[in-house]
């Protein structure tokens, strides 16, 4: 049985920003849509909307979606997706952490306590640390293994209607939203790209995960894959996280709890027991998802510390580090300070995508260069329309975008020469011209939907101008050698 990757082809999409999840269109300021202040300028009259790339997964293993998520990706189900940094009406980052690069500030020591007060049978007492410190790893293990009333279970995300009741309950009260189905709980949360064999995992992998607590050090997690963690609290359901437990860390995806325990602050609560869960798994990173700073819902993030990527050189550089780099709200993208002057064309990306990102050290000097680089001015455009005129006489349709912001949103019918993240035009143009791109012939698999067949990719340049579009565009999408061994259906 195919084993690796499946997906369909790229796509790219626009929507109302007032669909927005995080700003709903209700900024204050105008300028605040915008990624750079020359955007700003540069369109007085429009506004951005909220413009995503990405594609709808069948098959993907572990390791793929890890590398994903490395390179600014999330799941919804299985749609796999990143905003446009450049065009979309927020900038999200995705934001990783480790249980270390916590500091437990007064809200989450309270949290913390409160929560044991509240499930510790009343002749128990933690033992507290003389000096006063806050080990919260220790204190969640503590609580957990004296406590009667509260426990948690790690199960296969599947669908139940316990499950459904409590979502539902949730969208409702917390996000006043009634428009929703058992269906659409099990497309959001249960479904997900990974094989049956990876959902269901084995009796052994749960055990070992569910008593995480007692884990000896050192020893490997044998549970990877999506996992619903379920909180019961004197035998109800009270709430649940949905994670995918990825080779180098935890991914949170989603976290739903029942609104009658609002007081519970159950949120800070599970992120901090699945930092706890990290560090007694020997995971290395917590992977909070998307963080905004100019979005008070996403914005807390910041609280548990870490460092936010940097999509267009594939780099996480340290929050206390942006803090001087960066706007709230605007886009980033740092160079070595020692690079000359005059480089305002984006970084190489392609060999990077194959490996992990690398951090930004202490002692490395940075720029925050976006605007030389993707401001109206930027050297970006000029050198991807050249790439995408190059690619036409090719024969692959590429064609040239109006600077800087191409065609209106709601004209857009494909990827954007230029989006943040994606390996630029012109590296896309050299393997061709170099033949890197040869590496793919018989190593990618083309299934046509409509026709029902199957073939081998065969040489590059034999294909039809739409396959090599379409194979471009993935590239661009998730870098040459993660499409090497790629199933793609037309
Ligand atoms: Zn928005």
């Amino acid at each position: 049985m195919f084993d690796g990757l499946i997906i369909s082809r790229p796509v790219y999409f626009t929507e109302s920003r007032s669909r927005c999840g995080y700003c709903s269109a209700k900024k204050t300021r105008d300028e605040d849509y915008y990624c750079l202040d020359s955007w700003y300028h540069a369109n007085e009259g429009t506004l951005p909307e909220n413009c995503t790339v990405g594609f709808q997964a069948e098959l993907m293993s572990v390791e793929m979606y890890d590398k994903l998520c490395n390179m600014g990706y999330r799941r919804s189900g299985k749609f796999i997706y990143k905003v446009d940094m450049l065009r979309n009406c927020c900038r999200l980052y995705t934001i990783r952490t480790k249980p270390d690069m916590v500091i437990m500030s007064k809200e989450l020591k309270i949290a913390l306590r409160r929560f044991s007060k509240r499930v510790l049978p009343s002749d128990k007492s933690l033992h507290r640390n003389p000096k006063g410190g806050c080990h919260y790893i220790d204190e969640i293990i503590e609580t957990e293994s004296l406590s009667q009333s509260f426990k948690t279970c790690f199960e296969p995300a599947v669908f139940t209607e316990e499950k459904y009741r409590l979502f539902a309950k949730y969208q409702e009260h917390v996000h006043n939203d009634f428009d929703h189905s058992a269906k659409s709980f099990k497309r959001f949360l249960c479904d997900s790209p990974f094989s049956k064999e990876t959902v269901l995992g084995t009796k052994e992998e749960w055990e070992q995960l569910n008593n995480w607590k007692e884990l000896p050090q050192g020893s490997r997690l044998k549970r990877l894959g999506p996992a619903h963690e379920c909180y019961y609290f004197e035998g109800n359901l009270i709430a649940m996280a949905v994670t995918d437990i990825l080779p180098s860390g935890l991914s949170s995806v989603y976290f739903i709890w029942d609104p009658e325990y609002y007081k519970w602050s159950l949120g800070k609560l599970s992120a901090l027991r699945e930092l706890s869960i990290i560090s007694k798994a020997n995971l290395k990173y917590y992977y909070m998802g998307y963080y905004l700073d100019d979005c008070p819902k996403m914005s807390y993030k910041a609280k548990y510390g870490g460092e936010l990527l940097d999509v267009s050189s594939h780099t996480y550089v340290p929050l206390d580090r942006l803090a001087k780099l960066k706007r709230p709200g605007k886009l980033f993208v740092i160079q070595a300070t020692s690079k000359s002057e005059t480089e305002n064309t984006e970084p190489i990306l392609n060999d990077a995508l194959a490996g992990a990102p690398r951090t930004v050290s202490e002692a490395s000097a940075v720029d925050n260069v976006a605007e030389k680089i993707y401001g109206v001015n930027g050297g970006a455009y000029s050198e991807a329309n050249e790439a995408a005129r190059a690619l036409a006489t090719l024969g692959i349709p590429y064609t040239a975008d109006e600077l800087p912001f191409g065609p209106q949103p709601q004209e857009i019918r494909s990827i954007p020469n230029v989006v943040p993240g994606l390996v630029p035009l012109k590296e896309i143009l050299q393997m061709i011209v170099q033949d890197r791109i040869s590496i793919l012939k018989g190593n990618v698999t083309l299934f046509d939907m409509l026709e029902g067949e199957m073939r081998r990719l065969g040489n590059f340049e034999d294909e039809s101008p739409e396959i090599k579009k379409i194979i471009c565009d993935v590239v661009r999408l998730i870098g040459l050698e993660n499409t090497k061994g790629l199933l793609l259906l037309v």
